[in-house]
């Protein structure tokens, strides 16, 4: 179950629309999140997924994300606790150290990139740079070196050079996202970034193949490697022809399997 905690925000990078469409942050109270998260692990939820534009700005009277997943994971039923979607500012040491306190929150850290290249995340008005950025990723590695990201990333955005687009592909190289999307930069009316000059739109094409080749190779490896491993699976539904169920390992990996109907909504 998907559970809002959080709206808003007020980051402004030039791409994007949702500053001027949902308005500035907005952290949602404390306990009436805590009372709805209740009341869906007794309607049966295993997982819980907190959303929000900017989930890890979540902030109600001093009280951040890592308050709050740790609350939860305390309530009896809930097996999976996941956040989405969060900006690599916001990746505090408190958030960071949860990852070694939290038996409930999934190793999959998906932290929204965008590119490699410095020069293109100040041109974004992206507010980190990729050196905070491997920070993060070196301080999660190191708790648990079995934590995985996934991350979005714009490619072509106006500006980004030849250059630029190899840190990008070094970047996707060094961190081997997993489960990641990619598009080519594509302008919102009313941002910042929507006046512009586009580039050429078959390098931009060129540009994204190589990247999602990439990351398709990442996720075919990562895949290989559960080759004959046993993992646990939460088990959603069956497959649209009824044969198989479906589920997702902790990584959101998609797992079919043969089954009775009596797995769905367990971890197996
Ligand atoms: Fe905010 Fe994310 Fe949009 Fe940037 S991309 S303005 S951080 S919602």
């Amino acid at each position: 179950s998907f559970l809002t905690i959080q709206e808003g925000c007020d980051k402004f990078c030039h791409f994007c629309v949702v500053p001027y469409t949902r308005g500035p942050e907005y952290s949602r109270s404390f306990d009436q999140i805590m009372e709805e998260a209740k009341q869906l692990i007794d309607n049966g939820t295993k997982e819980i997924i907190l959303l929000g534009q900017n989930v890890n700005a979540y902030n109600f009277e001093g009280l951040h994300l890592s308050k709050l997943i740790l609350e939860i994971e305390k309530l009896p039923g809930v097996e999976r606790i996941r956040y989405t979607t969060s900006h690599p500012k916001d990746m505090t040491d408190d958030l960071i150290d949860v990852y070694k306190s939290s038996k409930k929150l999934m190793p999959l850290v998906h932290l929204p990139v965008q590119s490699g290249s410095n020069k293109v995340l100040d041109l974004m008005n992206r507010k980190h740079t990729i050196k905070t950025y491997l920070e993060i990723f070196n301080k999660l590695k190191k708790i648990n070196p079995n934590i995985k990201f996934s991350s979005d990333f714009i490619i072509a955005y106006p500006g980004e050079d030849e250059n630029d687009f190899e840190d990008t592909i070094k970047l996707i190289d060094e961190i081997k996202f997993i489960n990641s999307f990619s598009f080519i930069f594509s302008p919102r009316p009313g941002t910042v970034a929507s006046d512009l000059h586009e580039i050429d739109k078959k390098i931009s094409r060129e540009r994204l193949e190589i990247v999602q080749q990439k990351l398709f190779n990442n996720q075919i490896k990562m895949n290989k490697s559960l080759e004959d491993k046993t993992i646990n699976v939460l088990v959603e539904n069956r497959t649209d022809d009824r044969s198989k169920l479906f589920g997702r390992s902790e990584y959101m990996t998609s797992v079919l399997f043969s089954g009775k109907d009596e797995l769905i909504g367990k971890i197996v």
